[in-house]
C-alpha cells in the first residue's frame, strides 16, 4: 500500500535531487482522496481509538511502536482503492508492514508472512477481527457511505478533467 506513494514521491524528486512541484498524477490522487475523505472521514478521535485498541503495537507483526516516533500508520485493511476510510477498515501498522507490498494478498495472508508462531498469528488475526466487528456500522450506514463515496468519485472526475485542461493550457505557454 505504501509503495505506490513512495514511487510517486520519487517521481517528484528526480532530476538530480532537485525537488520538483507535485506531479499531475499525485494531484489527481490527492483530489480523489480529499473528496472521498469528506464523505467518509477518519477523525483524530478515531486515530486515538486505533492506538488504544492495538495498544501501540503493529496489528500485523506485533512490534511495539512509539506514538511520538511517527512510525505508526493508520493502515487500510482493505486497500484504499476499494476499502473505506472508515475506522472499521483501519488498523495500526508499523513502518515496515505499511511499506510492504500486500495489495494482492488479504491482510490474513499477510500476517502469516510475518514473524511468530501459528498461535501468534491466530491471536493477531482474532484481534483484528474483533476490531472490525466492533466498529463495522450497520448495512444501511455502509450503503450510505458507499453511495456518498461514489458521488465524491464522480465529482473528482469532473474536477480532474478541469485540472487536466488547465495543465494543457499551461503547457502551451512554453
Ligand atoms: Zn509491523
Amino acid at each position: 500500500m505504501g509503495k505506490k506513494l513512495s514511487e510517486t514521491k520519487k517521481i517528484t524528486k528526480k532530476k538530480g535531487g532537485k525537488k520538483l512541484s507535485k506531479a499531475p498524477s499525485q494531484a489527481r490522487s490527492d483530489i480523489r482522496s480529499c473528496l472521498k475523505e469528506i464523505v467518509d472521514p477518519f477523525s483524530e478521535k478515531d486515530k486515538d481509538s486505533v492506538w488504544e485498541f492495538f495498544d501501540s503495537h503493529c496489528a500485523y507483526c506485533n512490534q511495539p511502536i512509539e506514538r511520538t516516533s511517527r512510525l505508526g500508520h493508520m493502515d487500510h485493511l482493505v486497500p484504499k482503492k476499494d476499502g473505506l476510510n472508515h475506522i472499521s477498515n483501519r488498523v495500526l501498522s508499523c513502518n515496515v508492514c505499511n511499506g510492504d507490498e500486500k495489495r494482492d494478498s488479504s491482510w490474513r495472508d499477510f500476517i502469516l508472512t510475518k514473524d511468530g508462531t501459528a498461535e501468534d498469528h491466530a491471536v493477531r488475526i482474532k484481534k483484528i477481527e474483533d476490531w472490525v466487528s466492533s466498529k463495522t456500522p450497520n448495512k444501511e450506514e455502509i450503503e450510505r457511505i458507499k453511495s456518498r463515496r461514489a458521488h465524491a468519485e464522480k465529482l473528482a472526475k469532473d474536477v480532474i478533467s478541469v485540472l487536466d485542461e488547465k495543465i494543457e493550457e499551461l503547457k502551451k505557454l512554453k
